[in-house]
C-alpha cells in the first residue's frame, strides 16, 4: 500500500475523549473514530488489524473442528422469551418493534439462536458432537461504555456453542476449545492468564476466563505463583485470616457515637481497629431486601452474595429511604440486631468476638457483640472479596492480585438452554435425552485494545507481527530525490513479491513526520532509504529495537522477511 493513498488520519494531540493508552493510540493512529458513546467506525488500519485477528480466530476454530455459520444480528424476541433472557438482560438489550408491532432485539449473545438452529436442523443423535461458531457483531447497551472498543455497545465477538450427548462429551468439546483459545491468544501475541470464573446463580458446571493482566482491566484476578491457582475475584474462595479480637466474656453494650458515619471515624472515635468492627450493608436483591455483613476492613463480593441469595436480575445497594425504613436510622448505622430482613454474614464475621456493629439507631453502635449470643445470622458463607496477601485457597501461600482484561470466556452450560427450548435427542434405545451444551466467546475487537495495552511505548503502538495492519514499511528520507524514491519503490515491490504486507511511505512529508507515523501506527519493521542508497546501504530498524542498523539492501530485505516469518 502506498501511504499517499492511505486513509490514515493520524493525530499528534491526545484526544480528550480517551482515558487509556489503547484508546488514545487507536484514535491517534487513525484506526478508529467514535460515532456515539460506545460506537466506533474502523478506518483502514483498524479494519486490517481486526481482520487479521479474525483470521487467526477462524483458523484455530476450524482446526479444532468447529463449523462456521452466520446468524442474523436482528432477532425476533421469541427464543429469548422462551429462555427468560428477554427480561434478564434488562436495559442491556437493545429492543425494538417492527412495523407490525412485533418485538425484536439486536443480539447480545446467541445461545438461544444456536440452540434453535440445532433443534430445527439436527435430526439424529449420530450427528453429535457438534461445535458451531460465528464471528459477528454483538449489541449490548452497556451501563458504562468506555475505553474505546474495550467496552463498547457494538463489538465483534466470536461465539461458539458445543452440543454433546453427555457430560463426557461436553468435557471433551470444552477441552478442545480451551486448547484452541490458548493457541489463539498466543498467536495474537497476548500474555494471558486463565482464571476460574463464576458460573452464576443459574448453574453451569465450570467456566474459565482468559485474562490479559493490565492495570486498566475491569476484572480483579487472584493468583498464586506457587501452585498456579488463578481465579476471578468473583469466584476466588476466601480463607479466613486470624485477626486478634478481644477475648473474654463481655455483654453487648449500646454506645453513643455522635457524627460517626464512616469506619475511619469509628476507628478514631472508639480507638479500635477496622477488623474489630463488622459492617452491615443493605441490598436490594430483585424485589426483596437482604443485609450483608463483612469485617470492617473487607469488601463485600456482590457476585458471591448474588449467587447465595439466588438473585436473578439485579443486586444493588438499597435506596437510602429503604435503609432508613428497614433500620429505623440514618444511613451508616445498620446492624444485624433486630433487623427484620435476612442477614448474610461472611465466614470471618462468624469468627469474631466482642466486636462493634451499627445499632439500627442514628448515632448509636453496639460494642462487645458476639454472634449467636446477641444475634444469629440467617446464612454464614464466603461473601467477601479476596485480597492481596490472603492465603491461597489451594496451597495456603500468599495470594497475589492483579487487574485483568477479559478477552475470552469458556463455559460449560449443561442443559440450561436445551431444557428451556427443548433440544432433545433419541438415543440408540429410542429414549429421549437432553443435549448438553457449552459456550465459548472471544471479544475479537477487545483483543485489539488488549494487544495495544500490552505492546506500546511513548512513541505509539508496537504491533505483534501476527496482527499488525502492515508488517513492514519502506521510507525514502526525501521522496523528491529520485534515487531514493526509486530505490524505496524497488524494495517495496520486492517485499510485496515475497509475500510481505508492506507499506511505502511515498508521501511528500518531512522524514521526521514519516518516522513518527510509522512508530505511532506500530509497523513492526522498517527500512529507511537515505543518502547512502547510492552505495547500496539502507537503514533497518525493528519497532522494538533502540537503534537502527545500516545494512546492504539485500541483507535488509532478507532480514525483514526473516523477522516477519519468525514472528508470525
Ligand atoms: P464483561 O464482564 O467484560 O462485561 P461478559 O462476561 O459480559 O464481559 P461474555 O458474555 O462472556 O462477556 O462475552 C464474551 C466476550 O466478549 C468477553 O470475554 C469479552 O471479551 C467480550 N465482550 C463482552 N462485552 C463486551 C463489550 N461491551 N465490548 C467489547 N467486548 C466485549
Ligand atoms: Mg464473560
Amino acid at each position: 500500500m502506498r501511504m499517499s493513498n492511505l486513509l490514515m488520519p493520524t493525530l499528534r494531540e491526545v484526544p480528550a475523549e480517551a482515558e487509556i493508552t489503547s484508546h488514545k493510540l487507536m484514535l491517534r493512529a487513525g484506526m478508529i473514530r467514535r460515532l456515539a458513546a460506545g460506537i466506533y467506525s474502523y478506518l483502514p488500519l483498524g479494519i486490517r488489524t481486526l481482520q487479521k485477528v479474525e483470521k487467526i480466530v477462524r483458523e484455530e476454530m476450524d482446526n479444532a473442528g468447529a463449523q462456521e455459520l452466520l446468524m442474523p444480528a436482528l432477532l425476533p424476541a421469541e427464543a429469548y422469551q422462551a429462555s427468560g433472557r428477554w427480561e434478564v438482560f434488562g436495559p442491556s438489550m437493545f429492543k425494538m418493534k417492527d412495523r407490525y408491532d412485533r418485538d425484536f432485539c439486536l443480539g447480545p449473545t446467541h445461545e438461544e439462536l444456536f440452540t434453535q438452529t440445532v433443534i430445527d436442523n439436527v435430526k439424529s443423535y449420530k450427528e453429535y458432537p457438534m461445535t458451531l461458531y460465528q464471528i459477528q457483531h454483538k449489541y449490548r447497551d452497556e451501563g458504562r461504555p468506555r475505553f474505546g472498543i474495550m467496552r463498547s455497545r457494538e463489538f465483534v465477538m466470536k461465539d461458539a456453542y458445543s452440543f454433546d450427548l453427555n457430560d463426557d462429551g461436553l468435557n471433551e468439546s470444552y477441552r478442545k476449545m480451551y486448547d484452541a483459545y490458548c493457541r489463539i491468544f498466543t498467536r495474537l501475541g497476548l500474555d494471558f492468564t486463565i482464571v476460574d470464573a463464576d458460573t452464576g446463580a443459574m448453574g453451569g458446571s465450570g467456566s474459565q476466563e482468559f485474562m490479559v493482566k493490565s492495570p486498566v482491566g475491569e476484572d480483579g484476578i487472584a493468583y498464586c505463583d506457587d501452585c498456579g491457582y488463578a481465579a476471578n475475584y468473583e469466584k476466588a474462595e476466601c480463607v479466613n485470616a486470624d485477626k486478634p479480637s478481644a477475648e473474654g466474656d463481655y455483654d453487648m453494650e449500646k454506645i453513643h457515637t455522635p457524627n460517626v458515619h464512616t469506619i475511619e471515624e469509628l476507628v478514631e472515635f472508639l480507638g479500635v481497629e477496622p477488623y474489630n468492627f463488622a459492617k452491615t450493608i443493605i441490598y436490594k436483591a430483585d424485589d426483596k431486601y437482604v443485609a450483608a455483613m463483612v469485617r470492617g476492613d473487607r469488601e463485600i463480593n456482590e457476585v458471591k452474595l448474588k449467587n447465595l441469595v439466588g438473585c436473578i436480575d439485579d443486586l444493588e445497594l438499597a435506596e437510602p429511604f429503604m435503609v432508613r425504613e428497614l433500620t429505623h436510622a440514618e444511613v451508616g448505622f445498620a446492624g444485624p440486631v433486630g433487623l427484620s430482613i435476612p442477614v448474610y454474614a461472611d465466614n470471618e464475621v462468624a469468627q469474631m468476638q466482642n466486636f462493634v456493629i451499627g445499632a439500627n439507631e442514628t448515632d448509636m453502635h453496639y460494642k462487645n457483640v458476639n454472634i449467636n449470643k446477641d444475634f444469629t445470622p440467617d446464612v454464614v458463607a464466603d461473601i467477601r472479596v479476596i485480597e492481596e496477601g490472603d492465603a491461597c485457597p489451594k496451597c495456603g501461600k500468599p495470594i497475589k492480585t492483579a487487574q485483568g482484561i477479559e478477552v475470552g470466556h469458556i463455559f460449560k452450560l449443561g442443559t440450561k438452554y436445551s431444557d428451556a427450548l427443548g433440544l432433545k435427542y433419541l438415543d440408540e434405545d429410542g429414549k429421549s435425552k437432553t443435549v448438553t451444551m457449552g459456550c465459548y466467546g472471544i471479544g475479537v475487537t477487545r483483543c485489539l485494545s488488549a494487544a495495544i495495552e500490552q505492546n506500546n511505548d511513548e512513541n505509539g503502538i508496537i504491533w505483534p507481527v501476527s496482527i499488525a495492519p502492515y508488517q513492514a514499511v519502506v521510507i525514502p528520507v526525501n521522496s523528491k530525490i529520485e534515487e531514493q524514491s526509486e530505490m524505496a519503490e524497488k524494495i517495496y515491490e520486492e517485499l510485496k513479491s515475497k509475500g510481505i504486507d508492506a507499506l511505502l511511505d511515498d508521501r511528500n512529508e518531512r522524514a521526521g513526520v514519516k518516522f513518527k507515523d510509522s512508530e505511532l501506527i506500530g509497523i513492526p519493521v522498517r527500512i529507511v532509504v537515505g543518502k547512502k542508497c547510492g552505495e547500496g546501504i539502507v537503514e533497518y530498524k525493528e519497532r522494538r529495537a533502540e537503534q537502527a542498523e545500516e545494512k546492504t539492501i539485500d541483507d535488509a530485505v532478507q532480514d525483514v522477511i526473516d523477522y516477519i516469518n519468525n514472528n508470525m
